[in-house]
């Protein structure tokens, strides 16, 4: 079998190996150790660091193209690679809130790309969300929770459906005979966002998730997890909660995981580190929520079925103000987190590679480890990319 020596810095779970050896057969990685402790023949000391494979959870497109608008799997594919050659090797596709046809046609789409594995996952955000906090989400398509239909598009993601977007407020969210709880029964994740919650419904939806995570046996998570904490739900105020503070402290008591969108334009990157300081990197779950213009010039696109303007790299709507989407690799947010944020690279690359491959339930990605597969990011000392592997293969 092909075999492939690296050596440089090794970014592992916990700690850095300043001088180390990645070593791969075929598809998998086979050892990981400092450069002293290799017997085998070594090449020559490099200046290049090495990150696992970036894993993003929550990501609408990138190169032009977008998950929410691909009718077809070729168009998806340009949106997965866009991401993959900037190191996110494990990508899960998220649409937007769109009526059922659409849904169900992207669900499919979305299916059969992932059974050929290049697609870790499918996440649905909305069409059960908060009007009030719709964000980007057109709110022409928002509708009350309908448990059949969530039934209905996690039967045909096949397997690969990872988690849905509602509000806690909406009839039906969680208890009996819920999204929540179809979602949870059907092997997917409650993501709890898009919402205009007091902390009262926050509390009780986080609550019914635990439970009933508690009584499946899903492999997923187990976990739900914050739809873009702090964007597209009501702020926090010292008199009139809203949601953030349950989030975070059920974060903190391991219940949800948070996702952060840390691209310095959703979230300022001091705030992603008090987050990370207040619940720890095991309670966060760094995602990019990109969109077409990802690795794009600014211009025109669009989000689904809402017309999109990006200027100097911000998406916002073209009717309103709202921030729409990301335009940002999973190792761009790794980069502010450790640079503006001031958050060690270490738990950055945590929060962007290990976190998401627990929440995918998949422990063969997420980390430099025997045994894992050989999904390697080559960067510079400035987080740039040099060469990407997935399974082991060099991505083009
Ligand atoms: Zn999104």
């Amino acid at each position: 079998m092909d075999q492939q020596i690296m050596r440089g810095r090794v970014i592992l779970k916990d700690s850095i190996i300043d001088d180390g050896v990645i070593e791969i057969e075929g598809q998998f990685i086979t050892r990981v150790c400092a450069a002293t402790e290799y017997e085998g023949d070594l090449p020559a000391p490099s200046d290049s660091t090495f990150l696992p494979g970036l894993v993003d959870v929550h990501c609408h497109g990138g190169g032009g193209e977008s998950f929410p608008n691909a009718t077809t799997g070729e168009a998806a594919m340009v949106a997965v690679m866009e991401h993959r050659r900037h190191g996110t090797t494990s990508l899960v596709a998220s649409c937007v809130t769109a009526d059922a046809d659409t849904l169900k046609a992207r669900a499919r789409t979305l299916a059969s790309l992932a059974k050929q594995g290049e697609l870790a996952g499918i996440h649905f955000e909305g069409p059960f969300v908060s009007h009030a906090r719709c964000g980007a989400q057109d709110p022409t398509y928002i509708v009350d929770p309908d448990p059949d239909l969530t039934r209905e598009l996690i039967e045909l993601c096949e397997g690969y459906a990872l988690s849905m977007t509602l509000a806690p407020e909406k009839p039906r969210a969680y208890g009996e005979g819920s999204v929540a709880e179809a979602l949870i029964d059907g092997g997917a994740l409650p993501s709890w966002g898009h919402t205009d919650s007091t902390s009262v419904y926050a509390r009780e939806a986080l609550e019914y998730s635990r439970a009933r995570f508690a009584q499946s046996n899903t492999s997923r998570g187990p976990r739900a997890t914050i739809t873009h904490l702090f964007n597209g739900m009501r702020p926090l105020h010292h008199r009139d909660t809203g949601p953030i503070a349950e989030f975070l402290s059920d974060a903190a008591r391991g219940g949800a995981v948070a996702e952060l969108i840390c691209d310095n334009v959703h979230v300022d990157p001091l705030l992603v580190r008090d987050v990370y300081e207040l619940v720890g990197r095991d309670h966060v779950v760094f995602i990019t929520d990109a969109m077409a213009a990802a690795g794009m010039p600014d211009g025109a696109y669009t989000l689904g079925p809402q017309d999109v303007v990006v200027r100097d790299g911000i998406a916002r709507l073209a009717q309103g103000e709202s921030i729409a989407g990301g335009t940002a690799h999973l190792l761009d947010c790794v980069r502010v987190a450790s640079t503006l944020g001031g958050i060690p690279l270490v738990d950055a690359v945590y929060m962007a590679s290990v976190q998401g491959a627990t929440i995918l339930g998949d422990d063969r990605i997420g980390c430099l480890e025997a045994g894992k597969f050989a999904d390697v990011v080559e960067v510079d000392s400035a987080l740039n990319v040099r060469r990407v592997l997935r399974r082991g293969t060099v991505v083009e």
